[in-house]
């Protein structure tokens, strides 16, 4: 899909369908602008809730580029523009009576990612990435597995440049200009987005280019389970979604699965087809794997990574093991914030605020009882937050055989009765309701070689705006709380 072929949006009258209170509609919204498109900006959320993200286009506002339509949607904006970008948030997309209005008015819908993959310089080597976990991880591996090798010369027939975008990190829209054929570009795609570039492009969009569906010429998939039901309505049509990543792939290009669930996805197209073998027959060359963020998810995410960058390099992936000795991992995922000293070694404090389900949270303290040395009983675990009516017992029985759980939170008080009388009647269970509290005791607690690990398997949204926030507050605490703690 060279890029020029894409249409141009000079004088396009095209309406911007869900800005969000993070700010998810406002790269768009300002590239279309400076295309010299008329942007009419509507969302459900009003002013006031928007407020955030309408300050970063006040002066689009201002100059007339956009018009806002908030508080709600107008059926008839819908079948009087030239386009609709809708947003990929926007759940069960063709069942929306909004867009289904523009449909039937002839009006087409595209999203960010659809005007991107579009403009993109035909030459380019685009590597795509999903899966149901694991994408940011494994993403950002392989974008950085890319600069450095790069960096240090090791790829026979290096990319000039590596942008890397899409679900994490922004819009690369406002990078179009800077992107050349000689680039590669990493794009970790969501389901949704998927849905977009698949079956979305298909019936909406209008570029003839772009209508068959649009796969990444190396696309991996981490991983499948159910998840984003919400959105999709049904698994099936979840994993419909995810396929697209490999449905319209042609001669030549690599489709990589990281488990059998992904790999059944896998399309009749002339992609060369690669299946990473099952997590305990992991090839010979990572052993010299030199990883600083700790877990077996995490080495399957850099096997997966170092497949997908050799394939974009021309090489073997053991000639690239060693460049992930300094990836440093994602914010609030597993990561070291902070290293205290206490008497004559160390506490390691680890930031996990993006574990939002006692799965990612069991998921965390296996990393450490893998870890040679370390073990579950080191770990001070401070967990809990928002109460989505999920069951937090398995997390709550981890109590029994931890360094003590601190309980934080509207689910607080029930996962400390549920972490059993031996745990509560040793003082290993602590409801302490707030973050700084858990830390202070968890700090005061702490012994060498131990870890303090947030990991809440619960949402934040009783106690912080959202996970970051959270995972920040973290960070700053175990710099900041004395020794001794509480
Ligand atoms: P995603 O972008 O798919 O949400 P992330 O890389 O942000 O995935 O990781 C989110 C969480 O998912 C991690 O904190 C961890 O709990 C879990 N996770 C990451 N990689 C894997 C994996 N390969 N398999 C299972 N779970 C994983």
């Amino acid at each position: 899909m060279p890029s020029g072929e894409a249409t141009s949006l000079a004088g396009k009258r095209v309406v911007v369908m869900g800005l969000g209170r993070f700010g998810g509609g406002v790269g768009v919204t300002r590239w279309l602008c400076e295309q010299g498109a008329d942007v009419l900006l509507t969302d459900l959320d009003d002013e006031a809730r928007l407020a955030a993200s309408l300050e970063s286009i006040r002066d689009l506002v201002r100059s007339g580029a956009v018009t806002l339509r908030l508080g709600g949607h107008n059926v008839g904006d819908f079948t009087t523009h030239d386009l609709v970008v809708a947003n990929p948030a926007v759940p069960k997309p063709w069942d929306n009576r909004f867009l289904r209005a523009a449909t039937a008015a002839g009006v087409p819908i595209t999203t960010e990612i659809g005007l991107l993959v579009e403009r993109l310089p035909a030459g380019a080597r685009t590597i795509g990435v999903t899966g149901s976990a694991g994408k940011s991880t494994t993403s950002a591996m392989l974008a950085h597995a890319l600069r450095a090798a790069i960096a240090r010369g090791l790829a026979p027939n290096p990319p000039r440049n590596v942008h890397f975008g899409g679900n994490i990190g922004g819009s690369l829209l406002g990078a179009l200009g800077t992107i050349s054929e000689h680039d590669a570009i990493v794009l970790e795609l969501s389901s949704a987005m998927l849905h977009w570039l698949g079956d979305g492009a298909r019936e909406h969009a209008r570029n003839e280019h772009f209508r068959g569906g649009w796969s990444p010429r190396i696309a991996l998939m981490t991983n499948l389970a159910p998840n984003h039901l919400d959105w999709h309505g049904a698994f099936e049509h979840y994993a419909r979604s995810k396929g697209a990543i490999f449905a319209h792939q042609r001669d030549g290009d690599i489709a990589i699965a990281g488990s059998p669930e992904a790999a059944a996805l896998f399309a009749d197209t002339g992609a060369q087809r690669i299946e990473l073998p099952p997590d305990e027959d992991d090839p010979a060359w990572m052993r010299d794997l030199r990883l600083r963020i700790p877990g077996a998810h995490n080495r399957r995410n850099a096997l997966m990574a170092l497949t997908g960058a050799a394939c974009a390099l021309g090489c073997e992936p053991h000639a690239l093991v060693r460049t992930l000795d300094d990836f440093e991992g994602l914010p609030h995922r597993l990561r070291l914030v902070a290293e205290r000293r206490v008497g004559a070694g160390v506490v390691r404090c680890y930031d996990d605020s993006k574990s939002t389900t006692p799965e990612s949270t069991l998921l965390a303290l296996r990393a450490f009882e893998e870890e040679p040395g370390v073990g579950a009983d080191r770990v001070h675990l401070i967990a809990g937050g928002y109460d989505k009516g999920v069951d937090l017992a398995p997390v709550a029985r981890c109590a029994e055989r931890i360094a003590g759980l601190y309980a934080i939170g509207a689910t607080g008080p029930a996962l400390v009765a549920a972490a059993g009388e031996r745990a509560r009647r040793e003082g290993r269970a602590h409801d302490c309701a707030t973050l700084e509290r858990a830390v202070a005791i968890a700090i005061g607690r702490a012994q060498p070689g131990d870890v303090v690990l947030l990991s809440p398997a619960c949402a934040s949204w009783d106690q912080f705006t959202n996970f970051e926030e959270r995972g920040d507050a973290f960070a700053r605490l175990v710099r900041e709380t004395p020794p001794g703690g509480a």
